[in-house]
């Protein structure tokens, strides 16, 4: 299979009526990447692929509308029949403890061993099967990694939650598909500063990095994506287009 994205989930911050919040199946070869695991996304993701069958998770940030879904994924693969191997987390330094925080006593033993944490901080570059995943430095109140991911070489970008920054621009140079964090419509500002983009900021985002198609997601789900995807077009050449829950696109 060629670099592919799956959307299982495109709300931003919470869920919306029937959508899911932030989560993306990423697919080259037989390799086969979760990034990020928001409520619901667990959902979707099971119509592409069974859960025994993901190579890693790459967590942006623990905020929940990015991480809650780890719960049912530990649970899935831990009375999955085919037993699997522990499947490994990449994922900013101390999420593991945060997550098992939430856990009564005697899931949490269960949690550490079905999801190996392995930390990871922008500037790493993880192997993935046929993925290479370069981190970056998002804007966001929590620590927050952006992705340059890599296969074949097609270049897949993702802003993580970010408002913003030089290095989510750097993540997505050039890239084929830039998956940008597009949470408000700047017509209804202002809004606070440090956590998300608007729709024009996600367009000037792409058109900064040079990206050739630019996929808005993680937007409120108040408002229409459409005009969200309207919005940035407005401060990019790039071809926009808005994420929705069951979005499969080749990069
Ligand atoms: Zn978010
Ligand atoms: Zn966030």
């Amino acid at each position: 299979m060629p670099l592919s994205l799956g959307v299982c989930g495109s709300a931003g911050t919470h869920p919306g009526p029937g959508q899911a919040c932030s989560g993306y199946l990423v697919a080259a070869g037989a390799s086969r990447l979760l990034v990020d695991a928001g409520n619901g996304s667990l959902s979707q993701l099971q119509r592409w692929v069974d859960v025994a069958d993901l190579d890693a998770v790459l967590l942006s940030h623990t905020h929940p509308d990015h991480c809650v879904d780890l719960y049912g994924l530990y649970y899935a693969r831990r009375f999955h029949p085919a037993d699997p191997a522990p499947l490994t987390v990449y994922a900013p330094a101390g999420a593991e403890a945060q997550l098992a925080a939430l856990l009564p006593p005697d899931a949490r033993e269960g949690f550490s061993q079905h999801l190996r944490f392995v930390p990871v901080a922008a500037g790493d570059t993880l192997v993935v099967g046929a993925l290479t995943v370069r981190l970056h430095a998002a804007v966001h109140p929590v620590e927050t990694l952006a992705a340059r991911i890599i296969a074949d070489g097609r270049v897949l970008a993702y802003s993580g939650d970010t408002h913003g920054g030089d290095d989510v621009a750097a993540a997505a140079a050039a890239a084929d598909l830039f998956v940008c964090d597009a949470t408000w419509l700047a017509a209804d500002g202002p809004h606070p500063e440090g956590l998300h983009c608007t729709g024009a900021e996600a367009g000037a985002l792409a058109e900064q990095a040079g990206a050739r198609r630019l996929l808005v997601t993680h937007v409120n789900p108040r408002l229409d994506r459409d005009a969200m995807a309207a919005e940035a077009a407005e401060h990019t050449t790039a071809e926009v287009t808005a994420a929705e829950d069951g979005l499969w696109v080749a990069v």
